[in-house]
């Protein structure tokens, strides 16, 4: 096989982390070409993760609004009905204008797009496609059309092929009544009892928007709280409101076994006491986790290693155990998020340019899209006593804020951590209206080493949401003024 083009960066995986690296060094001025087997680009964000579950989440939110307190604007609505049809068709519809959208980038900053499956083959002299000690690494293209295999030739490789829903032992999916997130994202009716295996960010997520269209929905965790990784006193006050919207949890609860039969589905869990119990739904989403995918992409030959759990290791600069060849997103240790993912394929594109590409995981923030939201950035409170770091914690809750009162939207508070001594913000965390929007000025604040006096002395606008965060800031010193 010859070689059929030589590039300077070569990006497997066209996800937020590949599409944007391949952004980045192709304004960078370096010939990028991208290897994508999907048939279209965004990676599992833009296709099956963040976007179509948040147009969902979205529209089922304005179902449950209409449904449930419209009238208390004193709007009356009557004969509200669900079209499942339409909904899903909306969410396809942002979704394809999204994936456009990459197609349309590549071709403004002239990135090849090479639509196949892209696997290492170990470096290449020029011209052949035979190994050599030559600089360039070789990529072998399986094309999605079925035509012939051919190979390109790269001199730095960023791998950044995601992840796939992980597996549960005991547990097929069929994908009609066992399913994961995908399949939860495209069910062609309302589940009369969907039956949810994890109390995570995704099952959170989607639970929510089944139980706002009308499906009963029972949650099924084996930890004795909801969200792991999230700031405890935050997961309390959502778990409490998500069982209010009428989500129930089951916790203590390790799932072993769930087998279809017709139209049912038996789930199998057992509690602390290892006594056996059954939930009979007529859908089970498992919702454990997800791991790295890095099935045929060549590793080995290549000299890639993985870690014990089957992450690509990466050094600080994200490269991988073989020169030359970088990894990024869900495929590399760090939390699985879109934008992190991004700012690796930015940091990584720089790098190769010969600048000083750097991330910075304590400014990286999180939020989960339930009704309120859930958001947090830096280190959680149970983090800092475990690190015997001293701290205040400054809190205000929403409800006296006249922004949330007149939304309607009362629910949650704004809880800051500021180092004892020097005031630094350490991580700050909410539960709350539009939690997502407001957790971007608590980054910039980590990210800019920020002080809650910063936060305090700042002049936010009236009436806003975000006058709790200054509150809460202000509440670091105990001078809260509407407390
Ligand atoms: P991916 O997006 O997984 O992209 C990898 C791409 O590589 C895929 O397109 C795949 O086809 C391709 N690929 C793999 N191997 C090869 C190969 N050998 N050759 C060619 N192509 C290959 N994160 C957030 O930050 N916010 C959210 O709201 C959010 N919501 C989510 C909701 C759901 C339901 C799910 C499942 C995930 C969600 N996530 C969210 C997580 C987010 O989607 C991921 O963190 C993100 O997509 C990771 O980006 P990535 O570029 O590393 O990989
Ligand atoms: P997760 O790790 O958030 O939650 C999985 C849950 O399943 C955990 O609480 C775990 O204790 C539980 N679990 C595991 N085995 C179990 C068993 N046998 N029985 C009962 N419970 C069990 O994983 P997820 O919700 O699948 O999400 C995967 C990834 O996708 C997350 O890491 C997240 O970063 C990303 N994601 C992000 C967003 C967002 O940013 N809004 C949205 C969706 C997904």
């Amino acid at each position: 096989m010859a070689i059929q083009k030589s590039y300077d960066v070569i990006v497997i995986g066209a996800g937020p982390g590949g599409y944007v690296a391949a952004i980045r060094a192709a304004q960078l001025g370096l010939k990028t070409a991208v290897i994508e087997m999907y048939p279209r680009l965004g990676g599992t964000c833009l296709n099956v993760g963040c976007i179509p579950s948040k147009a969902l989440l979205e529209s089922s939110e304005r179902f449950a609004m209409i449904k449930h307190d419209a009238a208390k604007h004193g709007i009356k609505v009557d004969g509200v009905a669900l079209d499942l049809p339409t909904m899903h068709e909306r969410r396809k519809a942002v979704v394809a204008q999204l994936t456009g959208g990459v197609d349309m980038l590549f071709k403004k900053h002239k990135i090849d797009w090479l639509a196949g499956k892209g696997s290492l083959v170990g470096k290449i002299a020029e011209g052949s496609a035979s190994p050599s000690s030559s600089s360039q690494h070789g990529v072998s293209v399986a094309p999605t059309d079925g035509k012939e295999p051919f190979v390109v030739a790269g001199d730095s490789i960023i791998l950044a092929s995601g992840s796939v829903p992980s597996a549960l032992r005991g547990i097929a999916y069929d994908h009609e009544r066992i399913i994961d997130s995908t399949g939860a994202l495209e069910l062609p009716e309302v589940p009369k009892h969907l039956v949810l295996v994890g109390a995570g960010v995704i099952g959170l997520e989607l639970g929510s928007v089944w139980c706002r269209l009308g499906a009963k929905v029972t949650v099924v965790e084996y930890l004795d709280r909801i969200l792991p990784g999230v700031d405890l006193e935050i997961a309390k006050e959502a778990h409490k409101s998500l069982a209010k919207q009428g989500l129930e949890f089951v916790l203590g609860a390790r799932v072993k076994s769930a087998v279809r039969n017709g139209e049912e589905v038996t789930v199998t869990y057992a509690d602390k006491d290892d006594q056996e119990h059954t939930l009979v739904g007529d859908y089970a989403l498992i919702a454990v986790g997800r791991r790295p995918y890095t099935e045929g992409l060549g590793l080995e030959a290549a000299g890639v290693r993985l870690d014990e759990r089957g992450r690509v290791i990466v050094d600080d600069e994200l490269q991988t155990t073989a020169s030359g060849i970088f990894a990024i997103g869900d495929v590399i240790r760090g939390p699985m998020l879109a934008h992190k993912a991004e700012d690796e394929g930015v940091a990584v594109a720089e790098t190769l340019a010969g600048q000083v590409g750097h991330v910075n995981y304590d400014a990286v923030p999180s939020i989960v899209y339930t009704h309120p939201e859930v958001a947090g950035v830096g280190k959680t409170e149970e983090e800092l006593v475990a690190a015997e770091i001293p701290f205040v914690k400054g809190k205000f809750k929403f409800g006296p804020n006249g922004r949330a009162l007149a939304l309607g939207e009362t629910e949650g508070l704004v809880k800051i951590l500021a180092h004892k001594e020097t005031d630094r913000i350490l991580g700050a965390h909410i539960f709350g209206p539009r939690a997502g929007d407001l957790i971007a000025e608590l980054a910039v604040a980590i990210e800019l080493g920020a002080s809650a006096e910063d936060i305090a002395r700042s002049c936010h606008a009236h009436p806003t949401l975000s006058e709790v965060v200054r509150e809460a800031a202000l509440d670091c010193a105990r001078r809260s003024l509407h407390k």
